[in-house]
């Protein structure tokens, strides 16, 4: 018998509630049944995103929202910045150039965040500049990036700042109204604890004046559509029934914990983790780290890609490894959604027994002993 443990970024565990309430027996979409959780979900979403906007559900992977975002929003042969300091950040550049946007992109050395003054700059320079793709965690590197800070530069100006926030939202607060974000978008499967496939984006009202102008073509991605349809508690299309169902439990329990607990479990996940990661020696990859996972280097003689199929395919701990320049390099350990202290000593406690499999000399307990001194703090005991 072998127990798996997900501790990946990226599909995330899903608690028992949130799978029992998807385990209902279909109902037609069509019905006030289905409207009356549609209708409580999206209303729901709004204390989630912060922000009195409507929150678009949309029956895709994040990357459709991404998609949605570039295709409302923008014309064709329209200038934007696409912030690539990573995978993600890459993708933007890929959807812009797909629907032939002028795309000025700022290549970030990986494990860097961006300086929101070379983005002023480069604002302050060309006029034509009309929106900024960016990520709140650039999750192939694991930086956080100033999206606060990018707000009050992009706020004042006839630009438009979109933010990817897959694994932004629901891990750390970002008050999308107080900001001035004009695109937020989150996707199901990552703090919000739910299987993949669904995708959230909600615009400012600067962005929904803009998206009344775009001539762009699209189709299953109108959100002013799905906005319209949103007001009669209802989709354009077939939505997915049973996600919706969870969505619905997925919020509950989130209200439950309120937003200002569950960030503050992630903080201390993250501080727990990387006293362990610390006192086995591993160095994190960035200075501006995310409070979604941590990545490390592993040691320079261990293999890193065998090392994450190993913690996989023997001890059943699945990580995600490094990708493109990183990978084989280093390891990332996921502390958003549905994740406790007692999780992070499993990461641990696992990495420490796999680095002695690998040949590296390991003090056991080590990184698991320095993470319990600091995760003690989650308990309260009265
Ligand atoms: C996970 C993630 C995505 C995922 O997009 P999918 O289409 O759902 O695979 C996009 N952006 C970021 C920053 C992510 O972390």
């Amino acid at each position: 018998m072998k127990k798996n443990y997900l501790l990946s970024p990226g599909p995330t565990p899903v608690p028992e509630r949130i799978l029992l309430a998807m385990a209902q027996p279909i109902i037609h979409h069509r019905t006030p049944q289905f409207s009356a959780v549609f209708g409580a979900a999206a209303e729901k979403l709004k204390g989630l995103f912060h922000t009195k906007q409507d929150v678009i559900i949309l029956s895709s992977s994040g990357t459709g929202a991404m998609e949605s975002a570039v295709v409302n929003c923008f014309n064709k042969g329209e200038k934007v910045i696409s912030v690539n300091g990573g995978k993600f950040g890459e993708r933007w550049t890929k959807i812009a150039q797909a629907f032939d946007l002028v795309v000025d992109e700022v290549k970030i050395e990986w494990g860097n965040a961006v300086d929101p003054q070379d983005i002023k700059k480069r604002l302050d320079a060309d006029k034509d500049i009309k929106g900024i793709l960016i990520q709140a965690t650039e999750s192939s590197t694991t930086v956080k990036m100033p999206i606060k800070e990018l707000a009050a530069i992009t706020k004042e100006r006839d630009v438009l700042l979109v933010v990817d926030g897959i694994t932004g939202v629901g891990v750390f607060d970002i008050p999308m109204d107080d900001w001035g974000v004009d695109i937020l978008i989150c996707g199901s499967q990552k703090a919000m604890m739910m299987p993949p496939g669904l995708g959230f984006i909600a615009l400012s009202d600067k962005a929904w004046a803009k998206a009344d102008k775009v001539k762009n073509s699209k189709f299953y991605f109108d959100l002013k559509k799905e906005r319209k349809n949103l007001k009669d508690k209802t989709t354009a299309y077939t939505p997915a029934v049973s996600l919706v169902n969870g969505l619905l439990e997925a919020l509950t329990m989130m209200e439950e914990e309120t937003y200002p607990k569950i960030f503050a479990r992630h903080e201390l996940l993250a501080k727990g983790v990387r006293a362990g990661t610390d006192a086995l020696g591993l160095k994190m990859v960035t200075k501006s780290p995310t409070e979604a996972m941590t990545g490390v280097y592993l040691p320079e003689a261990v293999n890193g890609k065998k090392f994450v199929k190993a913690l996989r395919d023997n001890f059943g701990v699945t990580f995600a490894g490094g990708q493109d320049q990183w990978e084989g390099k280093i390891i990332r350990i996921a502390h958003l959604g549905y994740f406790g202290e007692f999780d992070m000593v499993i990461a641990l406690s696992s990495i420490e027994m796999a680095l002695h499999k690998f040949g590296h000399k390991v003090n056991f307990g080590a990184g698991v002993g320095a993470a319990e001194a600091v995760l003690h703090e989650g308990f309260e005991v009265k």
